[in-house]
Parts: structure tokens; sequence; C-alpha cells
């Protein structure tokens, strides 16, 4: 089997005449009549370009050498950005692609090929702004979830000090704990809950507030600090007994070695149509596990990509929850082509279809476009 041409499709979706969310798909096409789909998260206008100059290193190669083809165009790709970035966003939607298509080859689901699955369906946590928590949580217990995070950053904080700094004044401080009370109290005792700061305050602040919700037996309280310094993350950590979870812009095995060696965090969150793929995150879980730590992974994307994430999380043992970022989105399940919802009861089943087991609704996504705007090019 061979590789014979890849294409890109880049679709708004509009909801109720407003575009809300930008997918980004690609398409392996092969000399055996069958085809492989994935999706990139987290890209801009340059990932179309990129996907293609790289889809060149494909052409003629075999996709049932998943690994190969991956870290082929990783190695070449060095100096331009194949370490993190843009690059291997776009080099991680042909890694799902290429997934879905050895599976389709073999007639069997992507976790099969990635060592079979350790559970039948994969948790879902329902990820929601700052909004009526206590309805929110009921809207959600009600269809299932066991989980859900809020966020409690706030830029509009009237007793914030400064737009640019990232302390925590103490009026602010308390303004935030009352907050994170008064959630816990409307998600009730029983329902995990995370809290994400996104990497918004600095070591002290970040320290500060940990330490302030640690009565609250948090599933994780997210980013306190930004990401890129991993021993401020790990000080924090180490200092708290309110878990700490990070990772979700950090990318391949070799940005999250450091975190998971320092045991910066006590919960790691790659997002994997990001961060390098089904493979890659895969080997990232098996790192954490070694320490203990639990693979919760950042999910923004759409209904292809969130099952394309749930082989992976079906596939390791130390899986937690996976982010389900659509509650509000009345289109989220109309991108796919299933019969059955996409997500039932706050889970993805894992089925017995090849491949990813999802295809893309053709369709829908054509709607999307102007007139006439082809939607593979
Ligand atoms: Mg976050």
């Amino acid at each position: 089997m061979k590789i014979t041409e890849i294409k890109t499709a880049e679709v708004p979706i509009i909801v109720d005449g407003r575009r809300r969310y930008l997918y980004h798909y690609v398409r392996i096409y092969t000399d055996q009549g069958i085809y492989g789909t994935g999706e990139a998260s987290h890209v801009d206008g340059g990932w179309r370009g990129s996907t293609q100059t790289m889809a060149q290193q494909l052409i003629g190669q075999d996709p049932r050498d998943v690994d190969a083809c991956f870290e082929g165009i990783r190695r070449s790709y060095i100096f331009r950005g194949g370490m993190a970035g843009l690059g291997i966003s776009a080099l991680t939607g042909l890694e799902i692609a290429l997934w879905d298509l050895a599976g389709k080859a073999q007639g069997v689901p992507v976790y099969r090929l990635l060592g079979g699955k350790f559970r039948d369906r994969v948790r879902l946590y329902v990820d929601s702004a700052m909004t009526n928590c206590q309805e929110r949580a009921e809207e959600a217990r009600s269809k299932g979830f066991t989980a859900i995070k809020f966020d409690l950053d706030d830029a509009g904080n009237p007793h914030k000090a400064d737009a640019w700094n990232w302390s925590v004044t103490p009026g602010e401080l308390e303004i935030m704990v009352d907050q994170a009370h008064a959630i816990r109290e409307a998600v009730g005792p029983h329902m995990d809950l995370a809290i994400d700061l996104h990497g918004r305050y600095d070591a002290t602040a970040g320290m500060k507030i940990a330490h302030e919700l640690e009565d609250l037996n948090l599933m994780w309280l997210e980013e306190p600090v930004p990401p890129e310094n991993i021993q401020a993350m790990a000080n924090i950590t180490h200092s708290t007994k309110t878990p700490i979870c990070a990772g979700e812009n950090a990318y391949l095995r070799y940005g999250f070695r450091e975190i998971i060696e320092k045991q910066a965090v006590d919960i790691i969150m790659p997002d994997i149509s990001k961060c390098g793929g089904l493979s890659e995150c895969r080997k990232i879980a098996n790192m954490a596990e070694t320490y203990y730590i639990p693979f919760a992974p950042h999910n923004n994307s759409s209904a292809l990509s969130t099952v394309g994430d749930a082989h992976v999380c079906a596939s390791v043992p130390n899986f937690l929850a996976l982010e389900f970022h659509r509650f509000d989105d009345p289109t989220w399940n109309d991108v796919v082509n299933s019969d059955e919802a996409v997500i039932q009861d706050g889970h993805v089943a894992m089925t017995e279809a090849p491949g990813l087991g999802v295809e893309l609704n053709e369709e829908f996504l054509q709607s999307m476009l102007e007139d006439g705007e082809p939607l593979w090019q």
C-alpha cells in the first residue's frame, strides 16, 4: 500500500450566523482506494502550507508504518519547528490520518494497534466557562457526566492591581476563594471538580491560590503559573495538597520528559491532536505511568479528534478523564456521520469499527463553506 495524495479541509462552523469554531482536517489517499482522515488543533493560517509541504515526504510511503512516517518528517523539520508549535501540530493531523488508514487497512479499530483497550468507554469531563455553576453542573450530571471544570482566573476582577503583572491582591484572592467555594457547593461533594487558572499568575500568587483551595477536594487546579518554567510549576506542586495539572502547551515526549521526571505536576494533560498525535501521546502517558501520574488530555477539537483521543485514552491504564469543550455546541455531533451521538452518558464508547471508527459528515461540512468552494483542497 502506498500513499498517493494528501488534501486538507479548513471548515468554519457557523452557529446562529456567527463563526464559532474553525476545524482543520487532513486526508491521506492511497493506491488501494482507502483513505484516512486526521485533525489538527490550535493551528493558524500557516497550517495548510505546512501540511502540504510535509505531505510531499509521505508520497510513495506505506501508511501503515505510522511511527516511521512521523519520525521521518519530524527529524527533517528540526530546523523549522520540528520540536514544538505549528509544525508539530500540522504533523499531528497527518499522524492521526495515518492511524485511521492503518486501522482501516487491517480492519481493526486504532486502539487494537495501540496495544488494545483497558476500558470499553472513555470518561469525558465538561469544560465550562464561569457561568451559572449549579445549573451547569446539574445539566452535565443529567447527561451522565461525572466531572466538570470551571475557570477561576478573571482579568476583570476589580481588585486586580495591574493588567500585566500576575500577582494576586488580598481582595482578589478573597473573591476567588469565595467563588471556588461557591462552585464546590453548587457542584456538590461527589462530582469531580477541576479549576483552571490558564497560567495567569506568578509563582507566589499561584502558590497562595493553590493553598487556599486545599479543602475543596479538587480533581485538579490547572496551570497556576505559565507553562514555560517547569521548576516554578514543580515548586507549587510540591508545596500544596491541591493536585496540580498542566501540559496543554507542551509538545512531544521531549516536552514532557522534564515535567514528568521532576514530578512538576500531579496530572498531565497533553493535547493529543496538537502535541504529536496518538502514538506520541500514548508514549507520554506511559512515561507518566512510571511516576504514577494520571493522564487527562486537553481537548478542544471536533468530534473526529475527540474519538481519536479516546483510542489513546482507552489504551493506557493511567487515564483519568478527557476534556469535552463543546457542551453548548448544537453542531458538535453533525461534523461526523454517526447514527448515534458520539458522546453518550458522558462517555465515548469504543467500537469495533475499523480505523478511528467515525467518518466526517462531508455534506454538513460543505454546507459551512462559500458556494463553489471545494471541501478538500
Ligand atoms: Mg486549560
